[in-house]
């Protein structure tokens, strides 16, 4: 049996998928951290944040016929954080949530505080014949449920934004970057096809696969996979808040409480944090089955982050 192997500065194991090691045997996520924190070659924010200013008055000047800037959100506090981002600049802001009917009574209370924050809400709610057909596929045949939800929950906005000539889409973390990925992808401060087809799909498990895979038409799945347009429009810009804020769970929960966001009273299933991946049932299927494949589970995801 392979021995796992353990970053020498947090606690991820080499079975985490996208993970690769330097030779003092220290993660990519690690180093990218590094990077954050402006230790040594480190990311200067202050330029960052006059690039986000800059991108702001970009999409304030294409004089946009419904909003400027689009948020895709769960209610979670990433995404709490990211509409105050947007906020006081005199943008007129859609959030967009994705709903297919596993909402916790926390995530749903505090996904009402979007609307109270100043930003427009539109709840999407998939039909759930296919959805749920999607979720028995994902955990079947590739051991994840959300397989089809999260590309969906990634594209969905995605679509509402070109649809309605948004030119800003303000997403959440660039997750190569964030726990570790391929270097072109997780320097990218935009989405393209290739971030979403490696980071929003598992591995490459698209809308058009799964639908020449399954025999499902792929004019029922075109709002799981990624729309083109976005990254050839020249008029819209979907950008990473994670490449102009340094991507913080604990500072973003402090953001989203001034906003009245809630915490759970005892610490959930398979972690000690409070505040993470409460919005949604699945979550905890989702976290169990990352146990029983990778080895480790959401205590470790979350110590690594706090030992970082
Ligand atoms: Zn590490």
């Amino acid at each position: 049996m392979k021995k796992i192997k353990y970053c020498s500065s947090c606690l991820m194991p080499d079975t985490k998928p996208y993970i690769s090691f330097n030779e003092a045997g220290v993660c990519n996520a690690c180093i990218n951290t590094n990077k954050k924190k402006n230790i040594k070659f480190g990311i200067d924010w202050t330029t960052r944040k006059k690039e986000f200013d800059k991108i702001i008055s970009w999409s304030k000047s294409q004089n946009a016929p419904y909003y400027d800037a689009m948020v895709p959100v769960s209610g979670g506090k990433d995404s709490i954080t990211q509409v105050h981002r947007l906020l006081g600049k005199g943008l007129r802001i859609l959030a967009v949530n994705v709903d297919y009917g596993i909402k916790t009574e926390i995530g749903k209370y505090n996904l009402d505080r979007i609307p109270l924050m100043g930003a427009n809400l539109i709840i999407f709610r998939p039909e759930l014949t296919l959805h749920k057909h999607l979720i028995r596929l994902g955990l079947e045949e590739y051991g994840d449920p959300d397989l089809l939800s999260h590309t969906l929950l990634h594209a969905y906005p995605l679509h509402i934004a070109s649809k309605l000539q948004i030119p800003l889409c303000l997403l959440g973390e660039n997750s190569a970057f964030e726990y570790g990925g391929d270097e072109n992808l997780a320097s990218s401060s935009e989405i393209t096809r290739d971030w979403f087809d490696n980071y929003a799909a598992n591995k490459g498990m698209t809308a058009k696969v799964i639908s020449k895979k399954y025999n499902i038409p792929y004019k029922n799945l075109w709002q799981y996979d990624f729309p083109d347009e976005i990254q050839k429009n020249s008029k819209i810009k979907a950008v990473f808040c994670s490449a102009f804020f340094p991507w913080d769970s604990n500072e973003h929960l402090q953001i989203a409480k001034k906003y009245g966001f809630k915490e759970l009273k005892k610490s959930g299933e398979g972690t000690y944090r409070k505040f993470v991946g409460i919005d949604e049932l699945i979550n905890r299927l989702h976290q169990y089955i990352k146990v029983l494949k990778f080895g480790y589970g959401r205590a470790t995801e979350h110590a690594c982050e706090d030992i970082k």
